[in-house]
């Protein structure tokens, strides 16, 4: 079937009881027993509850893995897969990461002793020089957020599995509609369901999905005993969420690369990160190893003085953090989603003060371009008044 029709039917065929199309929403955190030492399946909602179990097969599915964990937030998966990790073990990690996931890694998995080093993951010797003896696993988001770095998955997976090294891709800006990391060679694939899988900006969630026996027991073994699973009804709302996905990603890529290529020819507009433009560096591993493109780029303005009337300018788009929902949002890292990592990493890369990520949402093209148009122009009429 393709994924397409398996998005659509996310748990229409899993009630026969009243052949219901929408699976309902099982709010019962305890099940009765027939008889002793039986089980209907299900004993007590933390360890299995049954719409979030529809959700976790349709999501290892969909991302070609044996098994699927459905968590509260993105965070709260990452924190699961963490917990696998022990004094003295080491991480090689994407340099342009997720600000929330440098956040748990030096300020919360530094406090158990679990270190990280953060290196541009498609540099093969860069990761050989940092790994120890003690390195245990190699963490990449794939394109970055906000400065949209490619790294080749298939590449960087042979590797680490000659080392003996788990690879763990944070799948949230492609999606398995685009990308599927498990295919490449990775180990584990975690998503901020919140964004594209959700899709509406109204659900908070995290997935899971494992390669794997053993890796799968020990990430059912975590997520049963740390607890931070994903309730009945939001388990519905994402798999609600996930029946349009194909649709939205279409839509998305579709609006996101107008909108790169209307930024390129902007003249007050320095660069445009978008893995979709042929010019980007990383759109070649791009185009080998992904179907498409996200909705997400970013933009850097020559003058850092137009970034604050543009935020107050747009309308149609909104000035918020998150991403990967159907409204248009625009977010300013350097102070929003990534204040916590520290100014030198960040000047680094380059996220700096004149950078605006921009989640491109499914509006009607004409009325995004127009918008922002509008608050790029009044930004810099402004700005030449000082
Ligand atoms: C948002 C996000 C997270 C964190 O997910 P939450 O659902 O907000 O906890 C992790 N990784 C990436 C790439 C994200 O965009």
């Amino acid at each position: 079937m393709k994924i397409e029709s398996r998005l659509a039917q996310i748990g229409s065929l899993e009630d026969p009881a009243t052949g219901g199309v929408s699976f309902p929403v099982y709010h019962s955190t305890a099940f009765r027993h027939p008889r002793l030492g039986q089980s209907t399946g299900f004993d007590y909602a933390r360890s299995k509850s049954p719409t979030r179990a529809v959700l976790e097969a349709a999501a290892a599915e969909l991302e070609k893995g044996d098994a699927g964990f459905a968590c509260s937030t993105g965070m709260a998966a990452l924190q699961t897969i963490f917990a696998m990790f022990k004094q003295g073990d080491h991480l090689l990690v994407s340099l342009d990461l997720y600000g929330g996931t440098y956040r748990l890694l030096e300020q919360i998995m530094s406090r158990f002793g679990v270190t990280a080093s953060y290196v541009d993951t498609n540099d093969l010797d860069g990761l050989e020089s940092l790994s120890t003896p003690n390195t245990k696993a190699v963490l990449i988001e794939t394109p970055t957020n906000p400065l949209m770095m490619v790294t080749d998955i298939g590449k960087v997976a042979a590797w680490a599995k000659s080392r003996g090294y788990l690879t763990i891709v944070d799948n949230t800006l492609l999606t398995p509609f685009f990308q599927r990391p498990i295919e490449l060679g990775a180990d584990i694939v975690i998503h901020s369901a919140t964004k594209y899988l959700g899709g509406h900006n109204d659900v908070l969630a995290g997935l899971i999905v494992t390669k794997g026996e053993e890796v799968s027991a020990e990430i059912a073994f975590l997520h049963n005993s740390i607890g931070a699973v994903l309730g009945p009804q939001d388990s519905w709302l994402l798999m609600r969420g996930m029946k349009t996905l194909a649709l939205r990603m279409e839509r998305h890529q579709f609006n996101a690369t107008r909108v790169a290529e209307w930024l390129q020819t902007n003249p007050a507009v320095e660069t445009v990160y978008y893995p979709g433009l042929a010019d980007h560096p990383g759109h070649d591993v791009q185009s080998k190893q992904s179907s498409g493109n996200t909705g997400i780029l970013s933009f850097k303005m020559k003058d850092a003085r137009t970034i604050e009337p543009i935020l107050r300018h747009v309308k149609l788009i909104a000035f918020a953090e998150s991403l990967g929902g159907v409204e248009s949002l625009m977010t300013y890292p350097a102070v929003q989603t990534h204040a916590d990592i520290p100014l030198e990493i960040r000047n680094a890369v380059g996220v700096d003060d004149r950078l605006l990520r921009f989640s491109v949402g499914i509006e009607h093209i004409d009325d995004i371009i127009a918008d922002l148009g509008q608050a790029i122009q009044s930004a810099e009429k402004e700005v030449s008044s000082l």
